[in-house]
């Protein structure tokens, strides 16, 4: 594509991800133009996604995150980039925006005949005491991170508070763990990562906890507490957590003043409502990244999504046809992933409980395989989650755990997601294999067999949350672990027989047929057979979804170990 419209006046509001995307895509999409760029910050297209890592001193210069400087923007674009210019107003009819100049104070009106709007969103502070005292960041740009790393410098901080358990809260914590600081998570819900299903975000916890993180799951900040400085973060229960620096990170919110001003439409979402396009309800006036509400995929619905890559995206959509090009943008999966310490977390799509409020009837499987060969040294367990349409079979979500491999498998469930394939398609999907990166059934087959069963209706299978509802409803219901009597004896389902799989057959004749049957074994593949053998002598029989390991993940304090009294097989 490429355009030739005599001197078009392209402005864009916000030069980080989506402004510059858009900035520089309209200058390939239409060489005439004149591209400003207004940008209320000291930089221009800075990394924000590696501010954690700078905080950690992984990324040691702050020169790393620049990923361009507005030099290189007028030399390779020839995009005019103007620092600490702050857009404070937009005249619809005039076609018109008004400037200040940050440093001068001087205020102008600039001429657009189109607008690209991408100012982000800010981060929301808490209208808590002694929010604003030294010491309580948020971090969002290149100065909030060297502030931090200077007061963790100049103050020799030894103790530090994170509030907010998403995924800045969680690097930032471990930004902070890596530099031994003592370090307190508090976060409201009673899970970290909010967005992940409970069973899936418990593993992290336990990995923090054991990294030395001190987790407040379930509480809630009442005031930053100081003199001069910040000296410790009070809880709602009273509590004190000493602290010489406390980073607030409880979420973001659109940066809606112009588009509110303007009166350009806001959606449900809260976002600034744009067509595939991205253009906003002014025909003149295209919108992307943090600003914006999006189609979701999977649902259909206006979502805000605040990620680096739609916000990338959007942009290239956005400049493109502002410069008179023609691109769609076709929507979001919502495709995210944190480090955390040793172990990723990573999610696609919808959780479970999103999948419920959507108004589907999530059909849920549980795998844990390996992450490569098991034969092949080193590897790791992934705990894979995967919600699908139980009447469709159409995949929604996924959320995968470990210490390895999780990154390509989420990548692939998404791009199965975003090319509406069900759990059957994951089943047939011809993935690289050999032993030193995957297994010959990979964990996304792996996982698409298991939940492919189910929905043929193979085999009847409970999970963990709902085996635990059934227990405490007082269910009759036997319960049967399949594994050997030494797993079972290393730790077991409360009230769970053993009968192990070698010795079922012959033991049928001990186990009665009046009782539904649940069983299990480590992963659901012993059980699964198990299931098979009972299923065909005549039992009602389900397997356990992710067997003991999903259960002990979703239950810790749900373990029994040593002997029971009772054993079918022993
Ligand atoms: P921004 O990048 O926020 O840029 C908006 C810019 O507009 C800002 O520089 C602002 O100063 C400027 N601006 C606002 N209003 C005006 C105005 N009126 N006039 C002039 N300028 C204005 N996403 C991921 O996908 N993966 C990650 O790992 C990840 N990590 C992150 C870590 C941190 C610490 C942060 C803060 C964010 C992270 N994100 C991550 C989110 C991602 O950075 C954002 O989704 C993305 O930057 C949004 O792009 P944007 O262009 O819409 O907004």
């Amino acid at each position: 594509m490429q355009m030739r419209t005599e001197s078009m006046r392209i402005l864009v509001v916000g030069g980080v991800a989506a402004g510059a995307s858009a900035a520089t895509k309209a200058r390939r999409a239409n060489e005439d133009a004149e591209i400003v760029i207004f940008e209320r910050g000291p930089y221009v297209s800075f990394a924000n996604c590696g501010l954690p890592y700078y905080v950690s001193g992984e990324i040691q210069r702050m020169e790393d995150l620049l990923l361009m400087t507005p030099e290189r923007f007028a030399e390779r674009f020839r995009i005019d980039v103007r620092l600490y210019h702050e857009v404070t107003g937009i005249d619809r009819e005039a076609h018109t925006i008004e400037v200040r100049d940050l440093r001068s104070g001087r205020t102008s009106l600039e001429r657009y005949d189109r607008l690209i709007l991408a100012p982000g969103a800010r981060p929301i502070l808490p209208p808590l005491p002694g929010i604003t005292l030294p010491g309580v960041f948020t971090l969002t740009t290149v100065p909030d991170a060297e502030r931090l790393r200077e007061v963790i410098a100049s103050r020799q901080v030894r103790r530090a508070v994170v509030v907010g358990a998403g995924f800045i809260g969680l690097e930032v914590a471990e930004a902070f763990l890596k530099q031994g600081i003592e370090t307190h998570l508090v976060e409201k819900l009673p899970q970290l990562m909010p967005q992940m299903d409970a069973e899936m975000a418990a593993p992290l916890a336990a990995h923090l906890v054991d990294r030395g993180a001190h987790l407040h799951l379930g509480a809630e900040v009442a005031a930053f507490r100081g003199g001069v400085e910040l000296e410790g973060v009070e809880l709602a229960s009273g509590e004190l957590l000493p602290a010489e620096v406390a980073v607030v990170s409880i979420g973001v919110r659109p940066e809606l003043g112009l588009a509110v001003d303007a009166g350009l439409e806001i959606g449900a979402a809260g976002g600034v409502v744009v067509d595939e396009r991205m253009r906003t309800s002014d025909p003149d006036i295209y919108a992307c990244g943090d600003v914006v509400e999006v189609v979701s995929l999977v649902t259909g619905r206006r979502v805000r999504l605040p990620l680096a890559g739609p916000a990338n995206k959007e942009g290239r959509v956005a400049g493109a046809n502002a410069a008179g090009g023609d691109m769609t943008f076709p929507g979001v999966v919502g495709t995210s992933i944190v480090r955390v310490c040793d172990l990723t977390a990573a999610k696609t799509g919808l959780s479970e409980r999103e999948a419920r409020l959507a108004g589907f009837d999530p059909l849920v499987s549980y795998t844990n395989p390996m992450d490569h060969a098991g034969y092949y040294p080193g590897g790791r367990r992934l705990a894979i989650k995967l919600v699908a349409d139980r009447q469709t079979g159409r995949v929604l979500g996924a959320q995968i755990v470990g210490a390895q491999g999780v990154d390509k498998r989420i990548d692939v469930l998404a791009t199965a997601i975003y090319g509406g394939m069900s759990v059957e398609d994951l089943e047939g999907l011809d993935l690289a294999y050999a032993p030193p990166y995957s297994s010959a059934k990979d964990p996304v087959i792996m996982a698409g067999f298991v939940a492919a069963n189910e929905w043929r209706g193979e085999v009847d299978v409970v999970t963990p949350l709902e085996l635990a509802e059934r227990l405490d409803g007082g269910e009759p219901l036997r319960v049967l672990d399949v594994r050997t009597p030494e797993e079972y004896e290393d730790g077991h389902i409360p009230g769970a027989e053993s009968a192990p799989l070698e010795r079922l057959r012959d033991s049928l004749h001990r186990i009665e047929k009046s009782l539904p049957i649940t069983v299990y074994c480590l992963v659901g593949y012993r059980s699964y057979h198990a299931c098979k053998i009972l299923a065909h002598h005549g039992y009602q029989v389900r397997n356990l979804s992710g067997g003991f390991m999903t259960w002990s993940q979703a239950f810790p304090d749900r373990v029994v170990r040593g002997r029971e009294p009772v054993g079918i097989g022993r």
